[in-house]
């Protein structure tokens, strides 16, 4: 017999059916014995009988085996339907269960909502909380979410193309994650803090329009909102203006959530310069919602643009403030140049916010040599120093690069506003413990000195503190 998703139990009444999936809930009665099961579409209640030749084994079965049930479908009494969340309308009347895979005793209760379990408990056994309703939920949404973007940027003539994990540190703020390479010993592969100029180099090369649900690994302080990796929903366009990218991004996210049946507060997103969302709100991310508007679940997206370009790090030298790629606004490339004013420069960057998150963020590039350098002056890099950091970059721009720029959306935080978890683990499949150790495995782990000894390396010990 072929098998049968729950969901589709309804067309069946009066036939025998197998499904497969897990065992929810038992409840032993005694001469009877009812199950919920569940499937990935759904759920449905089942009962043996007392003379069904199924009760040896429903009485053996614990809860989140896998089973194969053969069973009647059958219409439930009014009553019961009206009451019952799952499958109303429908029972099982088994008539065999084969315990495919059997449970043992589970670590947490995954019929609840586990996000107040300890979180090495539920990391440890991750595989078992993805089990639960809230986070199939979630994963499903966030799928749901990305399959939506693409869907929109291939109607939009985008190409997707993966750039490399193995390459060149790319400066986003954040440390590197480093590999070191065997073949050339005592050197080091930095993890992409992001595809930023690979997805360049893809303008220069020709492509337009590209993107990539990219990953990106940066080593940075942990938080709620923040982990080790993200993926992002990476754009690239040449030939465009800030209002371009601006409007490619809004019709996307307006089209995904809306699709998914989400609200949002004010179309077309509001906008607010820097120097206003600072005055309003003290901050650069910021929540328009309403209470009210809270309680219904809806988005209130905005833009927030005409960030200060660069700023002061501790020791007093200039860094930027979002991405030295960019290109400063129109008004002020003269002004970049000359080195002139460098605290009041203003970058072409702009940042969606939603619900109090940052979401994404991206800017007009700086595709002339002589700008992206100066950025580079500026931070007080030398010519040989700026040559070997970002020189493929300006010998690429050489070649006539178009003009582009482009945005990154962070997943994580779209998810999160959709689902309304203040969480990045409540909507990653895999997440860190907040002490940066992974699920399930145990990475960060020592290497065997075998490891150590093709790669070159040597292990110091660790410092002492005091
Ligand atoms: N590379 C930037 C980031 O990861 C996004 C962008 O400017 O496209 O935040």
């Amino acid at each position: 017999m072929n098998r049968t998703f729950i969901k589709d139990l309804a067309e069946h009444v009066g036939e025998s059916v197998l499904i497969k999936g897990w065992v929810s809930v038992r409840r032993d009665q005694g001469k009877m014995v009812f199950f919920d099961f569940r499937d990935m579409t759904g759920e449905v209640q089942g009962l043996v009988t007392p003379k069904s030749a199924a009760m040896e084994v429903a009485k053996q079965t614990d809860r989140e085996s896998a089973v194969a049930v053969t069973a009647t479908v059958q219409a439930r009494p009014e009553k019961n339907a009206q009451a019952d969340k799952m499958n109303g309308g429908i029972e099982l009347l088994i008539e065999a269960i084969e315990i495919v895979s059997p449970s043992g005793v589970l670590p947490f209760e995954i019929s609840e909502d586990t996000s107040g379990i300890n979180e090495e408990v539920r990391l440890a056994y991750r595989y078992l909380d993805l089990r639960s309703e809230r986070m199939q939920r979630n994963i499903r949404l966030r799928s749901q979410l990305v399959q939506k973007c693409r869907e929109y940027l291939f109607a939009q003539h985008f190409t997707e193309i993966e750039t490399p994990l193995l390459t060149e540190s790319t400066p986003e703020g954040s440390r590197d994650f480093v590999v070191p390479s065997r073949l050339h010993p005592g050197k080091f592969y930095a993890l992409p803090q992001s595809p930023q100029q690979y997805k360049q180099l893809l303008m220069v090369g020709g492509f337009e329009r590209y993107f990539q649900i990219a990953r990106a690994v940066r080593d940075e302080d942990l938080r709620a909102d923040r982990g080790f990796e993200h993926t992002q929903v990476d754009i690239e366009m040449s030939f465009v203006t800030q209002e371009d990218i601006m409007h490619t991004v809004e019709e996307m996210v307006t089209t995904a959530v809306e699709a998914m049946g989400f609200t949002i507060k004010e179309k077309p997103f509001p906008r607010f310069t820097y120097a206003e969302a600072m005055e309003k709100f003290g901050a650069d991310k910021f929540d328009l919602r309403t209470p009210e508007d809270k309680e219904k679940g809806i988005l209130a997206y905005a833009w927030v643009h005409r960030f200060p370009f660069f700023e002061k790090t501790s020791d007093g030298a200039w860094t930027f403030t979002h991405n030295p790629f960019s290109m400063p606004i129109p008004e002020h490339i003269e002004q970049l140049l000359a080195k002139k004013d460098v605290g009041e420069i203003l970058t072409t960057q702009y940042d969606l916010v939603c619900n109090g998150y940052e979401a994404g963020g991206g800017s007009i590039r700086a595709h002339k040599p002589e700008i992206l350098k100066a950025v580079y002056e500026i931070m007080g890099y030398s010519e040989e120093g700026t040559q070997e950091r970002i020189g493929h970059m300006l010998t690429a721009f050489g070649f006539g690069a178009p003009p582009h720029g482009g945005i990154a959306l962070g997943v994580e935080r779209l998810v999160m506003n959709l689902t309304g978890e203040s969480h990045l683990r409540e909507v990653q499949a895999f997440p860190m413990t907040r002490g940066g150790q992974t699920s399930v495995m145990k990475a960060p782990k020592p290497l065997t000195h075998e490891q150590l000894d093709e790669l070159g390396i040597q292990i110091k010990p660790p410092k002492k503190h005091e």
